[in-house]
């Protein structure tokens, strides 16, 4: 007699974080078939090699295309559920085809951390304890020999609903002495699921501000259209309200019961905007960003898979979360670099978002006070739906922006006369200054006077920065750490000395000139603490007047309503840049870190430090604003054939021969380009502009189209050539569908 099998097909296609762009088929033992329903998503081992690795299910599958001898049978299952959702294997497939990127890999990237190892994808459990009838009632004063056990006791009988292990070690209770009431019978232990979904959060909710007229058009515009895919843009001025505007459509959503996933940038989530969160939503929120641990991410991943979790705020990863009443997505600082992984699988998070909510249905809405340029073309060919903040909420005002020419000036401590006169009254008046300069460390370069020697990384094409305070040559570039010298290695000269300013230094400096004023650094060296963060902020907001130096960190989301004059050391940052997207970024953090001024009912005032006053592009941000320069700016990249006019590809191949990867990017050319069509123009193979990084010579090669469809196909082309000859040398190659970097 045939026994019914809960899995009819006799293989499975399954992808393996393996960089190769193929499925691999597997048998379903017979015994697991009987018992289990397989489906796509769900995780199993195979043996693969002489190992064994952990898989994801893709199809099930009558046939298979080798001979069915050859293929082996998996070794075991590992889920009840699948934990990559149909929705997700859409995504996913999408992605993989759509940036060239070995499928496996992307399944893998789109699960966190523990899940890819191997763990089961269910809530940790916890301890928790209870009081047994006896315990209950037992008299305190009969433990007063026994203070622990007395003061454990009585926490758990406060608790008449338990006590988690967890909150029993926050206050501060000892588990030896726990046990031993437990021994004597007085309290009882349970395993608990840390399921915190459900357990509602008794927040004050705080009265939302009535919406000026602005605001209110583009609530109403984004609930018309609340139901359906499309995207927006708020595209608002800094302060102008646009995070108001986005929790009203929130409120309405959570009320019809959907689920909001909100992406921040990866530093862009203060401890301000949670509370302003938490403040506003009787719900659920869970975070997701590279500062938790994995099993505080795999937690966060199943509360939203659950569907318990109703706001979900999250960085870039956080565009595969399953969520399986998704409603809507925003997409704070869309503008945002970190968006964009620029390794391994280099997808942007903004365009899965779009593609997500495209298969979903649902809406996208893109916030910030500078958009991108693809998303404002996007918005001026009506593919967005454009909204406009022009106005500061409340009473504030935009900010002043003047330019400080600093020709032919001495500077003093890389400050001009005007800029250090501002600062000192802005000081007197008991306000903040805020001075931004986007390079951290002491100084960029470390010199001999002697010889000319300068302390260069040994394998990447770049200086060392020197960190004084660390007692530290560093390189930003590949992490490569060395003790700081004081004697020159060439010619034993100890006549070393610094050239260029960074934040420790200004930092330093500013503490000799003005003794008594608090200063305080915001940059990736000063906040590597995981709470740091929020003690610089808080120690901001207990000063009256003060001194803020920082990088590109203190240009997001921060609200510091006392900073009413801002100085950007360097405005010339990006000019001259080799990448053409360089004065996009650097307009991009001027205009933002300016809107920290003036936030509140202060007027601010911002100074642009320039040798270019007259250049045409400081001069356009300086009097007409963000909007205009990127019009501008648009207008100039059509003429020029650039993104986003033009779509691109780059083929990056490495190799820590100083010629192969350059050779290969060479003959792959030679060989592809009679093959391409003609809409398909082609720039390289040149040089990275820091060829060497990490030991590794990198070349680039570009290509180009008008056209998605000639872009995909020659790329798919390039890579299967890639993969073909790379297998013999030892060159590392990649694929990046839409650059952010050249
Ligand atoms: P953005 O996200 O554009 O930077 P926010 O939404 O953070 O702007 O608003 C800036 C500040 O103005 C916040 O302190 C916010 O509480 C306040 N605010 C926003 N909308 C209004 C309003 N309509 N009336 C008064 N204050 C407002
Ligand atoms: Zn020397
Ligand atoms: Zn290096």
């Amino acid at each position: 007699m045939h026994e019914a099998l809960l899995t009819p097909y006799p293989f499975v296609k399954v992808a393996l974080p393996v960089p190769m762009r193929t499925l691999f088929d597997y048998k379903v033992p017979k015994a697991l078939a009987l018992r289990h329903e397989l489906k796509p998503g769900m995780r199993i081992k195979v043996p693969f090699g002489k190992s064994s690795r952990l898989g994801i299910i893709v199809a099930l599958s009558e046939t298979s295309d080798w001979d069915p001898e050859q293929v082996k049978p998996f070794t075991s299952l590992q889920d009840e559920a699948p934990v990559i959702t149909k929705e997700l294997m859409a995504l996913c497939t999408w992605a993989a085809r759509y940036y060239h990127h070995p499928i496996g890999d992307v399944f893998f990237h789109a699960l966190p951390v523990l899940l890819r190892k191997g763990e089961n994808a269910e809530f940790r459990t916890e301890n928790w304890w209870f009081t047994t009838q006896q315990g209950q009632t037992q008299p305190l004063e009969q433990l007063t020999r026994a203070p622990r056990q007395q003061d454990f006791l009585k926490a758990v009988q406060q608790h008449p609903n338990g006590l988690s292990q967890h909150a029993a070690s926050v206050l501060g209770l000892a588990p030896a002495a726990g046990k031993t009431l437990e021994e004597k019978g007085l309290l009882r232990r349970e395993q608990r699921s840390f399921n915190r979904g459900g357990e509602k959060h008794a927040h004050q909710t705080q009265v939302p501000p009535t919406l000026n007229p602005e605001q209110s058009i583009a609530t109403e515009e984004l609930l018309d259209r609340r139901h359906h895919f499309g995207v927006a843009l708020l595209d608002g001025v800094t302060g102008s309200g646009k995070t108001e505007v986005f929790l009203r459509v929130m409120e309405r959503l959570i009320e019809e019961d959907k689920q909001i996933l909100v992406m921040v940038p990866e530093i862009g989530l203060t401890p301000q905007t949670l509370k302003r969160f938490e403040s506003r939503f009787n719900t659920d929120i869970v975070l997701m960003h590279s500062n938790m641990n994995d099993r505080e991410r795999l937690d966060a991943w199943l509360l939203a898979a659950s569907g318990h979790a109703k706001v979900i705020i999250g960085t870039r990863s956080s565009a595969f979360i399953p969520a399986p009443n998704l409603g809507l997505i925003i997409i704070d600082e869309e503008h945002d670099n970190s968006y964009k992984q620029h390794e391994g699988f280099r997808y942007h998070a903004r365009d899965l978002a779009i593609k997500r909510a495209q298969n979903l249905n649902i809406p996208v809405l893109l916030a910030s006070a500078t958009p991108s340029f693809e998303s404002l073309s996007n918005a001026i060919q009506k593919r967005f739906v454009w909204l406009k903040l022009r106005q500061r909420a409340g009473n504030a005002h935009i900010p002043e922006m003047e330019r400080v020419d600093l020709r032919g000036q001495t500077l003093v401590n890389g400050f001009s006369e005007s800029a250090l006169a501002a600062m000192q009254l802005c000081l007197d008046r008991k306000e903040q200054v805020l001075i931004f300069l986007n390079r951290r460390g002491y100084a960029p370069t470390l010199m001999c006077h002697q010889c000319g020697w300068i302390a260069a990384c040994d394998h990447c094409d770049v200086n060392l920065t020197v960190h004084k305070r660390a007692n530290k040559l560093h390189c930003h570039h590949c992490d490569t750490q060395k003790a700081l010298i004081h004697t020159c290695p060439e010619c034993q000269s100890e006549e070393l000395f610094t050239v260029g300013e960074g934040t420790e230094q200004i930092e330093t400096q500013l503490h000799t000139l003005l003794k008594d004023t608090p200063i305080l650094r915001i940059d990736r060296d000063s906040t590597q603490r995981k709470s740091a963060m929020a003690q610089l902020t808080q120690k901001i907001h207990e000063h009256d007047q003060a001194i803020l130096i920082g990088t590109q960190m203190l240009a997001k989301g921060h609200h510091f309503p006392n900073v009413t004059l801002v100085i950007v050391m360097d405005a010339d940052a990006g000019l001259f840049s080799a990448d053409f997207r360089g004065m996009e970024r650097t307009a991009q953090l001027i205009t933002q870190v300016a809107g920290r001024a003036g936030r509140a009912k202060k007027p601010g005032h911002v100074l642009l430090q320039t040798y270019h006053p007259d250049h045409a592009a400081i001069e356009c941000l300086c009097n007409l604003g963000y909007e205009h320069f990127a019009i501008n700016g648009l207008s100039e990249r059509r003429a020029l054939a650039l993104p986003p006019f033009f779509h691109q590809v780059i083929v990056r191949a490495e190799s820590s021969n100083e010629q192969e990867a350059m050779q290969l990017l060479s003959a792959m050319r030679n060989d592809l380009e009679p093959l391409f069509s003609n809409e398909i123009f082609l720039v390289g193979p040149y040089a990275a502009i820091i060829v060497r990084k990490a030991g590794q010579h990198r070349a680039l090669l570009s290509i180009k189209s008008a056209h998605r469809a000639p872009l995909h196909q020659a790329t798919a082309m390039m890579t299967q050539w890639l993969e073909q000859s790379t297998r013999q040398h030892k060159i590392r190659f990649a694929i990046d569908v839409d650059p952010l970097e050249t």
